[in-house]
């Protein structure tokens, strides 16, 4: 069996946000400097190539994509006042794309069934034409998009379990049947987006699956959506890829989010979509979102990559009163 695949890209670090901005260049090293550590798990390391214009065009307007490039190589400046833009920001967040493409190359390449990518800034928050939320280019979204395209895919799964709504990749394929994205995140909190109502529209009604859960919110909550809304309705889906938005915010130690999962939640809820993609036969590829407590991020990431590559089975939980409330609503699109 050929080892699970790491992306990454030094220009990760180039991306420097200054001013005690959660979303710092330190979360990739104390990310690296811990894989280093464990020997990297037995990952085989990749360098993850800038992603094409073509790459990029095809989910972000191409006036957008100029005008990054543009600020960045005039020295910086931002679109929203949470998202600053640096000298290296361009370099950093296109690498980030482009490792999430040759990702999906590898994958569907069959070089191994797991992957991760190690990369900064974040994505998923990213829109069709402007920066939010720290995230500049989405690379997820342009990873999926990239499935589509450039692989003759007819059906990819996103999974957002940043403690964030993924309001970008909502968006962009919100009127698509052939990319199911399905977030659990809490409500009541930037970007105020992504109710348990928002199924998606026109051709796409029915591949949103928004999860909203309160702050407070435990792994058995989150297990519960994951393991008894979002599995069943991705089986019957029956995606050629899995891509998740693995954002490690929902720590219990986070600055910004207010849930209560541990390093060895992401590892069971790794665990539950390593599992899926088997049954499924399909590649599992996560890329870093969020996670801004440096050593809750890195103990998360090793917890997720560790269960990515071990192949143990799930932990089950019973099923609780919220998950039958959103089996309620998502019940009408999928065989729950
Ligand atoms: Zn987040």
């Amino acid at each position: 069996m050929s080892p699970p695949l790491w992306f990454s890209h030094p220009a990760a670090i180039g991306h420097v946000t200054g001013g005690g901005h959660p979303e710092r260049p330190e979360r990739m090293s104390a990310v690296t400097d811990a894989l280093t550590r464990r020997g990297w798990l037995g990952y085989a390391r990749r360098t993850a190539p800038p992603a094409t214009d073509a790459q990029l065009t095809a989910v972000h307007s191409a006036r957008y994509v100029q005008a990054l490039r543009a600020m960045s190589a005039g020295g910086g400046g931002a679109f929203d006042p949470e998202t600053p833009v640096g000298p290296g920001s361009w370099e950093a967040a296109r690498r980030a794309a482009g490792g999430a493409c040759a990702m999906v190359d590898a994958l569907l390449g069959g070089e191994a069934p797991v992957a991760f990518c190690g990369v900064r800034p974040p994505g998923h928050h990213a829109a069709h034409d402007t920066t939010s939320g720290f995230c500049l280019l989405n690379s997820v979204a342009v990873a999926a998009r990239h499935a589509l395209d450039a692989h003759g895919l007819a059906r990819v799964l996103v999974i957002d379990w940043d403690v964030h709504h993924g309001n970008g990749t909502n968006d962009i394929f919100r009127r698509s049947d052939a990319v199911l994205y399905a977030s659990i995140h809490q409500g009541g909190m930037f970007p105020g987006t992504g109710p348990l109502l928002d199924v998606g529209s026109g051709p796409g009604t029915g591949f949103s699956i928004n999860l909203p859960v309160p702050a407070g919110s435990d792994e058995d909550a989150w297990l519960s959506l994951l393991e008894w809304i979002v599995v069943p309705a991705a089986e019957e889906f029956r995606p050629q890829l899995v891509l998740v938005s693995a954002g490690f915010d929902a720590h219990r130690d986070d600055p910004l989010g207010g849930c209560l999962l541990d390093a060895a939640s992401f590892a069971e809820m790794a665990r539950h979509v390593r599992a899926l993609g088997t049954r499924v036969g399909a590649p599992v590829g996560a890329v870093m979102e969020g996670g801004y407590a440096l050593g809750a991020l890195a103990e998360s990431v090793i917890a997720t990559m560790g269960a990515l590559a071990d192949d143990r089975p799930p932990r089950s939980v019973a099923p609780d009163f919220a998950t039958s409330r959103a089996a309620s609503v998502i019940g009408h699109h999928w065989g729950l």
